[in-house]
């Protein structure tokens, strides 16, 4: 041993640290009793005459009723779309579009505080990941998509470039607001209008977002927000929009496929994954954890490209393993809004079901379970930090998206042997790579099947880069230049 060992080992056993609460206040979200749709620029009444309650998953506490909008009520948002496109959004100057989005932004940037203490309170994240991540950057969206609006002729030389029409946009309740940004951003500064659906579970973001959108004095019916169930986001499907971009599970992305089939409409689907991050032996052992932890914790795991695989290089096996489970023990769950939580609540008790029906099936297929002490809060939606080993390539944990905060560890000896087990899943939308050889990130992302890879880092999402699946995942790119074309008629191209 040692000298330093040694002097380690002499030290008294330090107790677990103890954290003081630390809530984020809540005043500054001013919650209405009831929300209606926003069409045509205004909050109106759902023709529908039905509402629906929207709880806080942490407290099942009610927090709103939101207005629930049939069919007549997405053709009456279909129809503000249409008619703000034709005679007024598709023919102003980009340069004019642009000003409207940096007003979005920037209104984004002054109410970030009210944004994320609501997405929190209304989706159950942690107030850290909604004040640091989905906030700043649904902000950074317009931003980014803003200077592309003047500038469609430089993204696509040569030809022109034209708006597609109406689109209709379908999101789902894991990043509520930075996904409605990922869809209205690119599509307003291409030209279009749009009628947004978002999710049942999680509609007050995407609310105030239009409140912040009455505030910029974007014209009428440039964007609409039907808010409802599944049954509203069909009405919407079977709608005459001429475009539907869907980000959600891959069994209704398959849904919205078939009807969209044969129609002419264009369709861009961003769906499920099973992404394996890969650990080789030559890996920086320390800043590996700290990346698998990140890659299927954040956002309890309710993340489409969440490294839920973890394939380890045999020969660091037991030491990643070992400091994988004394990091998890250090993961707090809790309260969203404490500053100092890192696991928040499950979205839903629906998606609670889910997840345990699925690690119950690993158990039962025969892995090894492991969950360090963790006490959770009596009510509201919560599930422990979970790994597993012993996983093989046909349970259904290595196969299904669980979405929850739930890894499934496997290893292998050679790169061949990783890039085929990566790419054993009907997925393909991310993957993530560990290693100090450069080359060998290179060999690795040449052969893996997947939309993203990521080097020695893992979740790093930036506007100016296109995200997107292929196989199961989906199809299309959200982001960077790419995530303006799905929005626009190329004329003209070679
Ligand atoms: P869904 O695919 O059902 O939800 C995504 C969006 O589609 C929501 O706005 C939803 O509305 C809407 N929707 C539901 N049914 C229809 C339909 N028939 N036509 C048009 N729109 C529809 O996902 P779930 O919320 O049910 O989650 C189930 C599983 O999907 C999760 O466990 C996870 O595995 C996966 N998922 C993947 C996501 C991703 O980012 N790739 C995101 C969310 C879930 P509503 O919410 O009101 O039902």
């Amino acid at each position: 041993m040692s000298e330093i060992e040694q002097a380690a080992a002499a030290q008294p056993v330090v107790p677990a640290w103890e954290y003081a609460p630390a809530p984020e206040a809540t005043d500054i979200v001013k919650l209405k009793d009831t929300y209606g749709l926003f069409i045509g620029g205004e909050f109106v009444e759902p023709k529908s005459g039905r509402t629906f309650p929207t709880i806080s998953p942490a407290t099942e506490e009610e927090l709103a009723n939101v207005a629930e909008a049939g069919a007549e009520d997405v053709a009456l948002a279909v129809e503000a779309a249409r008619s703000a496109h034709d005679h007024h959004w598709r023919d102003l100057p980009g340069a004019e579009r642009a000003k409207y989005l940096y007003r979005i932004a920037r209104q984004l940037q002054e109410r970030a505080r009210e944004f994320a203490v609501l997405e929190s309170m209304n989706g159950g994240k942690p107030i850290k990941e909604s004040r640091d991540v989905d906030i700043p950057l649904a902000a950074a969206h317009f931003f980014y998509y803003a200077g592309w609006a003047d500038k469609l002729e430089y993204a696509f030389p040569h030809v022109q470039a034209r708006p597609v029409g109406v689109a209709g946009q379908i999101i789902p309740w894991n990043f509520p607001l930075l996904m409605a940004a990922w869809k209205l951003a690119p599509a307003l500064a291409a030209g279009n209008t749009a009628v947004l659906k978002p999710a049942e579970t999680t509609p007050l973001t995407a609310l105030l977002l239009a409140e912040v959108i009455q505030d910029a004095d974007l014209p009428p019916g440039v964007v609409n927000i039907v808010t409802g169930a599944g049954e509203t986001g069909a009405a919407l499907v079977d709608a005459p929009v001429d475009k539907i971009a869907f980000t959600g599970s891959t069994e209704v992305g398959k849904a919205i496929q078939r009807a969209t089939a044969g129609t002419g409409r264009r369709l861009t689907l961003e769906l499920g994954g099973k992404a394996a991050n890969i650990v080789f032996e030559d890996a920086a052992v320390d800043q590996a954890v700290e990346g698998v932890i990140n890659g299927i914790f954040f956002n309890q795991g309710h993340v489409c490209c969440a490294g839920s695989r973890l394939l380890v290089q045999e020969p660091v096996y037991d030491e990643l393993l070992g400091k994988l489970k004394d990091r998890l023990g250090t993961l707090r769950v809790g309260d969203p809004l404490d500053k100092n939580t890192d696991v928040g609540a499950i979205n839903s008790r629906a998606q609670l079901e889910k997840i345990g029906e699925l690690v119950a099936s690993g158990v039962e297929e025969g892995a090894f379970m492991y969950q360090p002490p963790c006490e959770l809060p009596e009510r509201g939606f919560w599930f422990v930090p979970t790994l597993f080993t012993g996983v093989s390539q046909s349970h259904r944990i290595a196969r299904e998206e669980i979405f929850g905060p739930v890894l499934s560890i496997m290893t292998f000896r050679t790169p061949e042997e990783a890039v085929e087990k990566a790419n054993n899943t009907p997925y393909g939308l991310s993957a993530g790579v560990w290693t100090e050889k450069g080359s060998r990130i290179l060999w690795m992302a040449e052969r893996l099947r997947a939309g993203v890879v990521w080097a020695n880092t893992f979740n790093r999402f930036d506007p100016s880069s296109p995200f997107g699946g292929y196989k199961e995942s989906g199809f299309g790119r959200e982001g960077g230049r790419h995530g303006l074309e799905p929005y626009l008629q190329l004329e003209g191209r070679p």
